[in-house]
Formats: C-alpha cells, structure tokens, sequence
C-alpha cells in the first residue's frame, strides 16, 4: 500500500498578505469587465474605429503570445532556450496579460502540473464532489476564484531557477509596470491615430481592458474546461483533456492533455492538424535562430504513450 504525502510547498498567506493578493486579484477581474462594457457600448453605438479592431486584435496577440510562449512554454517549462533581449519581449509581454507576476505565475502553473487534479493543485475543477452543483462550482473555483484563495506556493520550492536570476526577478517586479504599460499604449496609439480624447479612451478599451477580458476568459478555461470536458488521447493519470475551441482561441494551450502528456514539449500539438498557433509560431522562430534547443518528444514516444491503457476514466 503507497502512503499519500501531503502537497508540499503551500504557504497560508498572513492576513496582510492575502488582502493585496485579493485585491490585485479582483482589481484585475473587475476593471476588465468594465472596460468590456464599456466596448460593448460603442460597439453597439457605432461609436469605433477600424483602428479600435486593430488594437483589440494586435494586444490580444501580444497578449496571449507573452502568456503561452512566454510565461507558460518558455519560463515554466523551459521547452526552449532564447536570447537576453527576446526574453526580455517575452516577459514584458506576458506581464501585460494581467495573470500575476512572474514568480506567482509559474510556481502556481508547475504546483498545477506536480498535483494536476488531486489535492494541492491550486485549480482543478475536480476536487468539488460528483453532483451536477459541485461540479458545477468546481468549473467554477477553477475558473476564477481560485486566485482569491489563502494560500500560495512557496517560489523557493516551484521557481528556484527563476528566483536565482536577477533579470527575471526584475520583470517579477516590473509586473505593475508592464501591466499598466498594455493599457497605456492602445491608449497612446488610439490617440495618435484620431487625435481626440474619445480616440485615446476607445484604444484603452479595445487594446487594453476589453483586450484582457476576453483574453483571460479564454486563458482561464484551460484551467476550468480542458480539465473536465474534451478527448483525452494519453493517460497522464489526470483529468486533462484536449478542447478544440479553446485551443483555437489560446493559441494551442485548449491541447491540454497533449501538454500534460509531454510537459517539457515546446509543442502542444501532437498531429500537424491539431490547433497551435505558438506552436507554429516557435517552428518559425526557431528557423530564425530566434530561438534554439527546441524540446519536444519523438514520434516514437508519442505513439508509444497513445497506446497506453488507460487509468482515468474518461
Ligand atoms: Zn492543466
Ligand atoms: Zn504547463
């Protein structure tokens, strides 16, 4: 019989300290949704630009490529190795998402891989019970109140590497920086392309508050959605599952059973056809020599670990 040890690396927050985790939190919760309101609003009353698109699409862009290749593939996973300056890209834009800062964000995602569904995974929408209602409310927690929880883990235990270097360390605390950065550029752009204060607030609202809504609505369901609903073509002794539409929507992270399968893959896709515009966009960045030493798993591994039976059912 194996002994189950306890989550290991989980801090309670003294009550100081989960007073401005909950207030980041929320603050990045709410102003989102009122800058989309306020989008709706003058998309409703005409009152857009062709250049307002442009900034929502642009930022969402930035926004997700920063998220996916930068914090998730790149800095938690290592999958593949970069330059001091594309780093630098990397890690201002994936700040500008509004998901945490650096050091929160990855000892979080790599607690969620250690535990992935079983009790210390900081988001899973499995450890609610089995009825209709506590499924429900676990989609939930994993969506969003998860962040406004009391505990937090420990960075000494999930992020030592990215504790021990002083260049990300210093985008950790650059994080209100660059946020505040992927709200004031739409804005100074709007403004430069219309000249009117309108034009300024509309380029905030689509590029930045709107931007980050919609953006993290989508990031937020692979951590509710891809752990409950969709294939799940490996056995990873999890829940994960691959969902088409998020993928299509986060730029691959929807693979989400790929990715549990072959963490360390700077690939979430496994078949060419599979939806994974980083994916996609690392393949070209690599032939660029952009980026280099690029991790992923043979065929052979991967159709050897297709075949195994599996444990969890579906
Ligand atoms: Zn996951
Ligand atoms: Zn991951």
């Amino acid at each position: 019989m194996s002994a189950v040890s306890a989550p290991a690396g989980i801090v309670r927050l003294d009550p100081r300290s989960l007073r401005i985790k909950r207030f980041s939190a929320l603050t990045t919760m709410v102003l989102p949704l009122l800058g989309t309101v306020a989008a709706g609003y003058l998309l409703v009353t005409g009152q857009f630009t062709v250049t307002d698109l442009v900034l929502f699409g642009v930022f969402y862009c930035v926004h997700l490529g920063g998220v996916t290749i930068g914090l998730h593939r790149y800095l938690a996973h290592k999958a593949f190795r970069t330059s001091p300056w594309f780093q630098d890209v990397l890690m201002a834009a994936g700040s500008m998402a509004a998901q945490g800062p650096l050091l929160f964000w990855v000892a979080t995602h790599r607690r969620h891989h250690k535990y992935a569904d079983r009790e210390g995974d900081p988001h899973s929408p499995n450890l609610h019970g089995t009825g209709l209602k506590a499924r429900l409310r676990g989609l939930w927690y994993a969506h969003m109140p998860w962040m406004l929880s009391d505990e937090s883990s420990k960075w000494s235990v999930y992020a030592p590497d990215v504790l021990r270097e002083r260049r990300l360390v210093l985008h950790h605390r650059l994080y209100p920086t660059w946020v505040t950065a992927g709200l004031v550029l739409p804005a100074a752009i709007g403004l430069a392309v219309g000249h009117t204060a309108l034009s300024a607030f509309s380029g905030l609202v689509f590029g930045g508050l709107a931007r980050i809504f919609v953006a993290n609505q989508a990031a937020w369901c692979v951590g509710s959605l891809c752990h409950a609903f969709g294939s799940r073509p490996f056995d990873n002794g999890d829940k994960s599952t691959n969902n088409w539409w998020v993928a299509v929507l986060t730029f691959g992270e929807g693979l989400q059973n790929n990715h549990h399968a072959f963490p360390g893959s700077y690939r979430h896709a496994t078949r060419w056809w599979e939806p994974d515009l980083s994916g996609w966009v690392l393949t070209a960045l690599g032939r660029l020599h952009i980026v280099w030493n690029l991790h992923e798993p043979s065929a052979a591994r991967i159709a050897q670990k297709r075949q195994e039976p599996h444990r969890v059912s579906p």
